[in-house]
């Protein structure tokens, strides 16, 4: 039996960022579907509760200076870290919360405690460059998670990052 875990945290609703597109009723609309569907209640279905990335972990991929950047902008009250990506005064924490989010399926997969996961965090996280916010994203997420598992599981060596990015 294949077992599926979705990350979810109520908290991901916090990243305000109004009317942009990438809004919080992106996860409610996916959140109605999957009650309306009784997904949680499918055996195989394991909802996961996530805790916030360290620090440390975010390291792995971005720079000191732009973490510091973004918990500033977030404590000043939120606003533009690019063109295209805005912040909130939960952001910051938010941000976190997703990046561990993906940790923490990533950890359970390697540990085959569940076969995959279906991440259902925010902001999103794969455009972040190592010093910069794009594309809404504010931490990258996935390479983070990637970073993450090779550097704490031995038998992890490579990670393959298959992006399809369908707007
Ligand atoms: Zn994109």
């Amino acid at each position: 039996m294949v077992k599926t875990g979705i990350i979810y945290h109520e908290d991901y609703l916090k990243h305000d960022t109004g009317d942009h597109v990438e809004n919080k009723k992106r996860l409610i609309a996916t959140l109605d579907l999957f009650n309306e569907y009784k997904i949680f209640e499918h055996p195989n279905i394991i909802k996961i509760s996530p805790n916030p990335a360290s620090i440390k972990e975010i390291q792995r991929v971005h720079k000191a200076f732009y973490i510091e950047k973004v918990r500033e902008k977030c404590l000043s009250g939120g606003g533009w870290l690019d063109a295209d990506t805005i912040v909130s005064p939960d952001s910051y924490n938010v941000a976190l919360l997703a990046a561990g989010g993906a940790i923490q399926a990533g950890e359970m997969a390697v540990k085959g405690k569940i076969d995959n996961a279906f991440c259902l965090i925010r902001p999103p996280g794969h455009h972040a460059g190592p010093g910069v916010a794009r594309g809404f994203c504010v931490f990258n997420n996935i390479a983070i998670v990637a970073k993450s598992l090779i550097a704490r599981f031995e038998e992890v060596n490579k990670v393959l990052i298959f992006d399809h990015d369908a707007h």
